[in-house]
């Protein structure tokens, strides 16, 4: 299949084209770079040995983005674009919306406008409604959500469940991605955080390596077993399989489907900590301070319907996660542009 792959030079962006290339089918991506380097794409090129052709552009520009769907003839997109960091969209709210929104909009237009009617969309656990029982599964309550980050993705679930509604033609995955970690066991490819990183992994990564003094632990009295939050890590990896999988869904159905991209276990920010340092003998000086407010004591996934469904399961463990972080962040100590 050639794919379209908005966002495709970020982080699950590129190694979700690795996958596709892997897999046998073809890749066209677009990125306006304004969270990632053009680096990344070269060396999935070079991991490959295929050629990508790539758009330095922005989703929401309609008249190129139809130029691409011109010049390509694309069975179906996969839609990563999209601003993610949670505390930047409390204080930017109208950035995160327009962004988030418009691009979603525009691209289903430039969709329709071409009759390519088949799209994986990135959404996220945070869509799901904090007062859930674990583990998460597709039917639990959504809203309340906790930043506008969180409303971004629940609406553009809405607003693709709509237009799938409307048009028998068109077939729409929603993802729900919970916490990707990791990088490809390569080192050529990971996370490049452009600012102090937000998320655990990356934070840990780089105060092992002493980009940062040490890490903070939000919160040692949550009702957990060893008092720090919990999630569901997950290989990017296994993410990008997922999206493939998803995609030989997506050819033979019709309709708006929902699944849990998660591997079921949960583990701490302490589990975390431990765990690379044992997997990759370094020390990740940390401490405890007050809890990160909206956070969740725990989270994570039921994964059974997209075993069931889509064939997919996990299967890159803790001690993989965590040397393949360190691979990366060890061969490329400054990132993409050191
Ligand atoms: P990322 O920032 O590395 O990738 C997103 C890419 O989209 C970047 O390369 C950025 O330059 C590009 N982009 C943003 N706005 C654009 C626009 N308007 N036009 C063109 N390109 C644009 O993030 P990621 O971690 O790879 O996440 C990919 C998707 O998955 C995002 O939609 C994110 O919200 C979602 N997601 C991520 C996580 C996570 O923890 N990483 C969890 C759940 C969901
Ligand atoms: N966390 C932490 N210190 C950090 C970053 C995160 O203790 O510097 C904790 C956070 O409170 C949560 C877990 O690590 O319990 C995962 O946080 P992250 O931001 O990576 O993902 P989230 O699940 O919040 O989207």
């Amino acid at each position: 299949m050639n794919v379209l792959v908005t966002g495709g030079s970020g982080y699950i962006g590129s190694h979700t084209c690795l996958e596709l290339l892997n897999q046998g089918h073809t890749v066209v991506a677009v990125d306006n770079l304004c969270n990632s380097s053009r680096l990344a794409l070269d060396r999935v090129e070079q991991l490959t040995g295929k050629t990508i052709p790539f758009y330095q552009q922005d989703v929401r520009d309609e008249e190129k983005l139809s130029q691409v769907f011109a010049q390509h003839p694309i069975d179906c997109v996969i839609h990563f674009a999209g601003l993610k960091a949670v505390g930047e969209s409390v204080s930017k709210p109208l950035a995160y919306y327009s962004n988030n929104l418009d691009s979603t909009l525009v691209l289903c237009k430039v969709m329709n406008a071409h009759g390519v009617k088949r799209l994986v969309f990135s959404s996220s656990a945070t869509v799901y409604s904090g007062d859930n029982a674990m583990p998460l599964q597709e039917n639990s309550k959504i809203g309340n959500c906790s930043n506008p980050y969180g409303w971004t993705k629940y609406m553009c679930e809405q607003i693709l469940r709509d237009i799938a509604k409307a048009d028998p033609e068109w077939s729409v995955i929603q993802l729900r991605y919970f916490n990707p970690v990791g990088a490809h066991e390569s080192g050529l490819i990971g996370e490049d955080p452009k600012d102090i990183p937000n998320n655990l992994m990356p934070y840990i990564s780089q105060t092992a390596i002493g980009r940062r003094e040490q890490l903070s632990i939000f919160g040692g009295d949550y009702p957990t077993h060893d008092g720090t939050g919990v999630r569901d890590y997950i290989h990017v990896v296994d993410l990008a399989r997922g999206h493939v999988s998803a995609l030989d869904y997506l050819m033979n159905h019709t309709g708006e489907e929902i699944f849990n991209l998660g591997t079921g276990h949960g583990y701490s920010v302490l589990d975390m900590v431990n765990a690379f340092q044992q997997a990759n003998h370094v020390i990740v000086p940390h401490c405890i301070t007050d809890r990160r407010p909206g956070d969740l004591p725990t989270c994570y996934a039921d994964p059974e319907k997209s075993r069931e469904m889509l064939g997919w399961t996990a299967t890159h463990d803790l001690d993989a996660m965590c040397r393949d972080t360190w691979r990366w962040q060890s061969q490329n100590p400054n990132g993409y542009e050191a």
